[in-house]
């Protein structure tokens, strides 16, 4: 799946009568077949915005979404990506219907879907045996299972149409560190077994880093970093990325000494800081970077960074490279 465009405004995912604003702007994201993605940022950081416009779900002003080499235009387009992509989302209870037991409410999809299924029970059995809960579970109401027992059924649910691609919004948001682990790694064996990619949306870095290939870190509803998982953690080029890392409890005291934790707020879309949007909690900030938005640009093989001095040169900017927008 790929994504480039912007404009997603505020209206658009809320009732409330606020001035627009662009609560996304001007991402260009791809994922690779099987690949496993993360999106990492802060609260407000737009990251849940951006995989629910990936899906369709919110639509963005302007851009381009294209799905296993086809682009997405139109509302049967949108239909034909849904039944092959999946959405898990944070509070898995809360977007149970709690009058339905879980036997329906496994099967739902392929019922919104069309799918015929001779024996919805069996089904949501197979289902739940797909995620280590017993049969009888498909006898319960959502608000009869625990923490963990929940996320699974979340998982069982997307899964339910065999998805290509699984959108996770925080997979492990509430849970016990232990149960967060059961989650994590019930997906991971999941994407083996069944072959599809997933994007994790995550402010969890500690856990993300085990689980991914590939982070996109989001500020403001902007990619401000984009590479391999090692490299990133082993050498962030943006210093939002590196004061995130730095802000982990991570147990390397020499990281520790090198770089600030992440200070301050993240500042409001109402009130975009002029030039680079990081400027007023960058430890780093120079003039040219208060008055000048950086370039969303490519510094070496696989990895992009939004910032006119990025890390890996040492703070200076890097000689050669095309400025962009
Ligand atoms: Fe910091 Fe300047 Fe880079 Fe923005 S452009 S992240 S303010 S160094």
């Amino acid at each position: 799946v790929s994504f480039t465009g912007g404009g997603v405004l505020n209206r658009l995912i809320n009732p409330f009568p606020l001035p627009a604003f662009n609560v996304i702007d001007s991402v260009t994201l791809s994922m690779l077949p099987r690949e496993t993605l993360g999106l990492v940022g802060e609260s407000g950081s737009g990251k849940t915005t951006l995989a629910r416009t990936i899906l369709g779900l919110v639509r963005a002003a302007a851009g381009r979404i294209a799905f296993e080499g086809r682009d997405i235009r139109t509302q049967a387009d949108f239909r034909a990506m849904r039944r092959r992509s999946a959405m898990m989302f944070q509070d898995p209870v809360a977007s149970l219907s709690p009058r339905l037991r879980i036997g329906m409410l496994l099967t739902e999809p392929q019922v919104i879907q069309g799918v015929l299924i001779p024996d919805r029970r069996a089904a949501a059995r197979a289902l739940l045996a797909l995620v280590g809960l017993p049969a009888s579970f498909v006898d319960r109401f959502p608000h009869e299972l625990s923490g963990g027992q929940a996320r699974r059924v979340g998982v069982a649910r997307a899964l339910a149409m065999k998805p290509h691609l699984l959108l996770a919004d925080e997979p492990t948001a509430g849970l016990d560190v232990s149960v967060q682990g059961d989650v994590l790694n019930l997906i991971g064996e999941l994407k083996r077994e069944l072959g599809f990619a997933a994007m994790i949306v995550t402010h969890n870095l500690a856990m993300i880093r085990h689980v991914s290939d590939r982070l996109a870190i989001m500020y403001l509803g902007r990619l401000v970093e984009t590479g391999p998982t090692q490299d990133v953690f082993s050498s962030p080029m943006h210093p939002y990325t590196a004061t995130l890392i730095q802000s982990e409890p991570i147990p390397d005291p020499r990281r520790r000494s090198q770089n600030p934790a992440v200070s301050g707020e993240i500042p409001s879309v109402f009130r975009r800081p002029s030039g680079c949007e990081f400027h007023t909690r960058c430890p780093i900030a120079q003039e040219r970077c208060r008055a000048e938005p950086p370039a969303y640009r490519q510094i070496s093989a696989g990895r992009m960074v939004r910032c006119h001095f990025p890390l890996e040169t040492g703070g200076q900017e890097p000689r050669n490279q095309p400025k962009g927008k």
